[in-house]
């Protein structure tokens, strides 16, 4: 098996999800998985793309027996170190007379496009060059004249097996004869793939359906070669919730990005199995890689699109969320923090990058604690900063003017709670220092309760609104030490303590 990317851009979920299908039959079948980096292209190919391919399938949890950083008995891995393989077999291909030199210019096979568009013949290669007398074309190559080779594709329809297709039948005349390499010297995809995947001893190849249409003049190629045709798997397109394409404007789409939200690389692999296979018997969605391995079937892959589903993934995500240890979920989580505070720290963080701010342990601690009080409520981790807005951000007036706040506001018994609740936080010692404990601030509130006859929601919602600014959101119990530890540690935003909302919301009510 085997993984082909070109280094031109980033990985998306297309991509990687050729990338997981080919692994987990690797790792099933006890095969060897090979990754080759695809970049004849030299134009569009950059290295640092390589680089972040490597990243964003190690961060996958995809690994490989052969290839580019890990060396193998068939290298090189990375097509532009194999050029000399290329040239040897093409220069085997013209001398068995199974390929041929052809000299048209760019603008004789232009004008000979637009004949056949205006006779409304297919616009194929005419063959032109097919009947030169072979020992005249090698003089004329000799003598330095411009020539590309192509191959003689043979007088019938050309088939294959598809795995998920099934048989597959393309007549020669689409297929026409194919330059293999061009006048530059420069081999194209569709014969190096061959050369790569033959050489390689590579058995399945499992790529992308919009490699359907290369695939005859490929198998032309290993027939031309002698050597024996692979498997083939096309996999169908992505598509997006409006059934186009998937592309850049349904959103995020490369790997990089998907990391970056914070979904975790267990709850995308998941997604991505998915995404065209399903199991055998059942509706079942959550799977283990170690289940994906054992269950996974090419035979259950299907031809038809499938539709990228944001919502499943986030689904999965906050499934694998719940699964990990809480250890690592902190320690994803505190960048998120970090950036969110970024401009604050921009100052004094000397030019490191804000991701890994240097925290002291306490504040370390009090994110972890921050983490597992709001993360229950997020799909992706990088929710959390703005779920933890009201945490730095406390604003009484903009509480007191908020449309969703009225309601609250109006209830008969909102002014006594207000009242009585407030009196008791400015003169509570505890409440005043930043000391204020869970049990201590359930007393006070059960005072207020017993005082003011109100109860449930009548009493809650006016409390949370006082320390929060909203009427809905975390429990006090976990809340109250939260707001009481982080109004005692240095952070970039001062975190104000429950006295000090209760205090700030009495001045601007007052006003
Ligand atoms: N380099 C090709 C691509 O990225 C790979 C095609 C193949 O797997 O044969 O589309």
């Amino acid at each position: 098996m085997r993984f082909a990317p070109s280094p031109t851009g980033h990985l998306h979920v297309g991509n990687a999800r050729t990338a997981l299908f080919n692994w987990l039959l690797a790792r099933q079948k006890s095969g060897v998985m090979v990754l080759r980096i695809e970049d004849t292209d030299l134009e569009r190919s950059q290295a640092r793309f390589e680089d972040q391919l490597i990243d964003d399938l190690r961060w996958l949890g995809l690994d490989w027996d052969e290839g580019p950083d890990v060396g193998g008995p068939y290298g090189p891995y990375r097509q532009s170190d194999r050029l000399p393989v290329y040239r040897e077999q093409a220069e085997r291909l013209l001398g068995e007379g199974k390929a041929y030199l052809c000299f048209c210019t760019e603008d004789d096979l232009r004008k000979d496009r637009e004949r056949a568009m205006t006779e409304h013949r297919p616009p194929i290669y005419s063959g032109k060059c097919r009947t030169l007398d072979r020992a005249e074309a090698e003089g004329r190559r000799k003598a330095g004249e411009a020539s590309a080779i192509r191959l003689e594709i043979p007088e019938h329809p050309i088939r294959f097996h598809d795995i998920v297709h099934g048989d597959v039948e393309f007549s020669n005349e689409v297929v026409s004869d194919p330059i293999i390499v061009r006048s530059s010297g420069m081999p194209v995809y569709n014969y190096v793939v061959v050369i790569d995947d033959a050489l390689m001893k590579i058995t399945h190849v499992i790529r992308g359906d919009d490699h359907l249409s290369n695939t005859p003049k490929q198998v032309a190629l290993y027939e031309a070669l002698g050597w024996p045709v692979p498997e083939f798997a096309h996999l169908s397109t992505i598509l997006g919730a409006d059934r186009e394409r998937l592309s850049k404007r349904h959103g995020a789409t490369s790997i990089a990005s998907f990391r970056d939200m914070g979904v975790l690389p267990e709850a995308l692999g998941n997604y991505l199995a998915l995404l065209g296979w399903a199991p055998s018997g059942g509706t079942r969605e959550i799977f283990s890689r170690e289940e994906l391995v054992k269950e996974f079937s090419l035979e259950r892959v299907t031809p038809s699109p499938a539709v990228f589903d944001m919502e499943k993934l986030y689904w999965l995500n906050r499934h694998s969320i719940k699964q990990a240890s809480s250890e690592r979920i902190d320690r994803l989580a505190l960048p998120y923090y970090s950036r969110a505070l970024g401009d604050d720290m921009a100052k004094d963080s000397g030019g490191r990058p804000i991701d890994d701010y240097p925290w002291s342990p306490e504040v370390v601690h009090w994110f972890s604690s921050v983490t597992r009080l709001l993360v229950p409520s997020v799909d992706r981790l990088d929710q959390l900063p703005d779920r933890a807005f009201f945490i730095f951000h406390y604003d009484a007036q903009a509480a007191l003017a908020a449309p969703d706040n009225r309601e609250t506001l109006t209830w008969p018994n909102t002014d006594a709670v207000i009242a009585r609740f407030t009196v008791k936080i400015l003169e509570d010692e505890s409440a005043q220092s930043g000391q204020l404990t869970p049990e201590r601030f359930k007393q006070l509130v059960n005072e207020v309760k017993a005082e003011t006859g109100a109860k449930g929601k009548e009493l809650f919602h006016p409390i949370r609104l006082i320390v929060t600014g909203s009427h809905s959101g975390p429990e006090f119990d976990k809340l109250i030490p939260i707001l009481e530890e982080g109004s005692r540690l240095t952070l970039p935003k001062h975190v104000l303590s429950t006295g000090e909302r209760v205090q700030a919301f009495a001045k601007a009510r007052a006003k």
